[in-house]
């Protein structure tokens, strides 16, 4: 517990920095950290300034906390963050980047057999992902039930309509699987906050973002189950050791950036005159100054996060596609679908209408992990990723961490003078398929914090416990 409510004092490269928390309200803040791995100043100051904001019309934060993969972010909210509010919504806290997350299945195929044909498998991959050979064509009508109800709807209109026969050929294994996804893979969207060239009245839309991974260290990565440690649990979600799996990491794409961006202007917008700005420019929208657009915020969210729910499905369907092509018929179930960019309602007074007393838990780059709930926590694509299970902890909001998180920037992986050799970039080994060699060294395994430490003591506080561990066997990066 390294944040109190009366402030906090950070060493970092032997300065002493404060962090003051004298102005916070009723909020307390509890994070949690490896020992070893020193935390940026900013990521504190972050937090901080996010457990400050309230509202003058009404609405507080009233708990935040911190995963212990936690490290500064670019849009002054800081990655790993956990922050539950009342009687507001905090757009910014999401940012642009909604229904980020991870989704993992398993595959009966062993290591030997997938290397067998790995070339073959690879190109056809290297077409869907990155050369458009995909065809995720939908018509007028799929598009609008995709933005509106996410997966299940989607589904449903899909088996209507003269395209989508890959989702025809398969409904039965891809509607089976809707309750591995989190919420079902449904929200409450609406149609007018998608954006127009992706709504057309009729017609068909080709859509050049979705079924695609993106920039950054969004990956789709081919892994073998290495050890399952809670046999019990491992069982019930399909898990065995020796198999082979994938994860895919990505969200809603150019939606979610329309979306977030759009909002952080109308949040801006519809602060109080006269009210000094929060820090970064976080504004908070208030249930009790304006509940319609409270409602209309988590209505134009939650159109995002349903494309990011079926964005993850495509990716996962189209490799799934390719692995039946090349190695035959194959099963490759889906353990589990979360997001870990996303304001969830935590409770309701009043059912239906929106009250100041209603919470909510935005969590940035952090899982819900609530009890018996799966979870995926990635490493790098040169260490270990972990499934485990979530505890519900409520000192953290039922909540884990997404990742390992950054231990050096983008920029410091990449700065020009910056001599690094194959072996300190931690990549010997590595099979990195990507288009931009710049990203093998900014995502390099030395990016990132040693997973272990970040997995113990998430165990050793109660917030997860471990089911399998999943070694990388090459990566596809956007
Ligand atoms: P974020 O959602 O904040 O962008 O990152 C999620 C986490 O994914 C990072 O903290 C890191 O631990 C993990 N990660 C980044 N790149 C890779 C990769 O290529 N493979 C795997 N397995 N994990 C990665
Ligand atoms: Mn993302
Ligand atoms: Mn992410």
């Amino acid at each position: 517990r390294a944040l109190s409510r009366h402030g906090l004092q950070v060493n970092y490269e032997n300065r002493t920095y404060s962090v003051s928390l004298q102005s916070v309200n009723a909020a307390t803040a509890e994070v949690l950290l490896p020992e070893g791995f020193p935390v940026e100043a900013k990521a504190f100051k972050q937090l901080a300034n996010l457990a400050n904001i309230r509202h003058p019309g009404g609405g507080c934060v009233t708990h935040t906390c911190a995963t212990p993969d936690f490290h500064p972010g670019d849009a002054g909210v800081a990655i790993g963050s956990v922050v539950q509010t009342k009687g507001m919504v905090i757009p910014a806290a999401v940012g642009s980047d909604i229904n980020c997350g991870m989704r993992s299945h398993v595959v009966d195929l062993t290591l030997e057999q997938f290397l067998q044909k790995r070339d073959r498998f690879v190109e056809l991959m290297k077409g869907d992902y990155f050369f458009g050979t995909r065809d995720v064509t939908m018509t007028a009508k799929t598009s609008r039930a995709l933005f509106q109800y996410g997966i299940p709807g989607w589904l449903d209109e899909m088996l209507d309509t003269p395209t989508g026969s890959f989702v025809k050929s398969n409904f039965d294994q891809l509607s089976g699987e809707i309750d591995r996804v989190y919420l079902g893979g449904s929200m409450n969207g609406a149609i007018k906050w998608a954006p127009e060239e992706l709504i057309p009245d009729e017609g068909v839309v080709r859509d050049g973002g979705l079924g695609t991974i993106g920039g950054g260290n969004h990956f789709v990565e081919i892994q073998v189950v290495e050890a399952v440690e809670d046999r019990a649990t491992a069982y019930l979600w399909g898990v065995r050791e020796g198999q082979l799996a994938f994860t895919i990491h990505s969200g809603s794409r150019n939606v979610g950036k329309y979306i977030g961006g759009m909002w952080r202007d109308l949040a801006k917008a519809a602060w109080p005159k006269g009210y000094p700005y929060p820090d970064y420019r976080l504004f908070p929208l208030s249930v009790e100054a304006n509940p319609e657009l409270v409602r209309n915020y988590l209505e134009a969210e939650a159109t995002a996060a349903n494309y990011g729910f079926i964005n993850r499905l495509l990716l996962a369907e189209l490799l799934r596609l390719r692995l039946r092509e090349v190695y035959g018929d194959i099963e490759a179930p889906l353990v589990y679908d979360l997001p870990h960019n996303i304001t969830l309602g935590e409770k309701r007074i009043t059912h239906g209408k929106l009250t100041k007393e209603d919470l909510w838990v935005t969590r940035k780059g952090a899982c819900p992990a609530h009890f018996g709930q799966p979870v995926i926590i990635p490493g790098s694509m040169g260490a270990t990723s972990y499934l485990v299970v979530g505890k519900g902890n409520q000192a953290f909001c039922s909540s884990a961490s997404h990742g390992a998180g950054r231990l050096k920037s983008r920029f410091e992986m990449s700065r020009r003078g910056a001599i690094h050799t194959e072996e300190d970039l931690g990549l010997i080994g590595v099979d990195c398929i990507t288009l931009r060699e710049e990203r093998r060294i900014e995502e390099a395994p030395a990016a990132y914090k040693p997973i272990q430490p970040v997995i113990d003591i998430q165990v050793e506080a109660g917030m997860v416990s471990v089911v399998a561990k999943l070694k990388p066997i090459l990566t596809f990066k956007g």
